[in-house]
């Protein structure tokens, strides 16, 4: 039996997985501001709820971890630099475990049981709060030396001294023009009003000049930052998932419009771009069959 642990920002969700298919699920919220002994707490009962005594867990999870087990930083979840959230866990639940970035497990989901299938090469971006990435290559997970690879968000597209400033400290990062928070930010100074990404996507269908620069100027920073990556890689394709990809069609054109400006020859900038086949599910699906690694 597979149990895979999704650990978001705000839920937990974990899972028994049967293949590509989740059978049971259970979901918990993270407080915010909560310690890390409570977080740790909280990924086991989600686990223990689903087996009394698992045999293996996967755990996706919000930041970097590196090869042994331990956190980097988790950017939305303070308190967890340096902890061995591995063998925190391990000794919690008493069975082996693996831990592994939550992009970097959602694409691992997507090789097996999604487009991964279909193509051998491809970057999994989860557009959200955070802009995470996932690397596979020739049909294998790809998460780096330091587990950093596929970290688009933080690539720069600009050198200007007005970009905006990004969660990690440097300016013009994608993560500023397309996470959650840059998206609002300048829906706002176009003289919209919006506390989701939703409002957002409704101005733009229904044609409203704010929406429409909003997702054209995201578009734009996510397809420069993408021609880079095309032209180091030559993928055979680009994944999205992530709440932002249920509006995929308004940020797609723009997409497209930059890689064909930036990527360094056309067929680098046709490579396909797909909405994940397994959605949400990709995590917890990732996760679970992160043990089997
Ligand atoms: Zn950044």
């Amino acid at each position: 039996m597979l149990i895979g642990v999704d650990f978001g920002g705000t839920q937990v969700k974990a899972g028994i997985v049967d293949g590509g298919d989740v059978v049971r699920s259970v979901v918990a919220d993270t407080l915010p501001g909560a310690a890390v002994s409570e977080v740790l707490t909280t990924l086991t009962s989600v686990v223990l709820q689903l087996s009394a005594k698992p045999d293996a867990v996967g755990f996706a999870i919000p930041g970097e971890v590196d090869s042994e087990g331990r956190c980097w930083r988790l950017t939305n979840v303070p308190g967890f630099e340096g902890v061995h959230i591995g063998r925190e866990l391990a000794e919690r639940l008493n069975c082996p475990i693996a831990v592994e970035n939550d992009a970097t497990a959602a694409a691992l989901g997507e090789r097996l049981y999604g487009h991964g299938r279909q193509y051998p090469s491809f970057l999994m971006i989860t557009l959200g709060t955070g802009i995470g990435g996932g690397l596979v290559m020739g049909h294998s997970l790809y998460p780096g030396t330091h587990g950093f690879a596929g970290e688009v968000g933080h690539m720069n597209v600009t050198r200007s001294l007005d970009a905006p400033l990004c969660a990690c400290g440097q300016r013009g990062c994608i993560e500023a023009y397309v996470g959650t928070k840059g998206l609002l930010r300048r829906f706002r100074e176009l003289g919209g009003r919006a506390d989701e990404v939703l409002p957002i996507a409704l101005a733009a269908r229904s044609g409203q000049e704010a929406g429409l620069r909003v997702f054209e100027e995201m578009g734009e920073a996510l397809g420069k930052g993408l021609a880079n990556i095309q032209n180091l890689l030559d993928l055979n394709a680009i994944v999205f998932s992530g709440g932002i990809s249920a509006s995929f069609d308004l940020l797609e054109p723009h997409v497209r419009r930059a890689l064909r400006e930036y990527a360094f020859a056309p067929p680098l900038a046709e490579v396909p771009l797909l909405v994940s086949e397994l959605g949400e599910r990709a995590g917890v699906i990732g996760a679970a069959h992160l043990t089997e690694l």
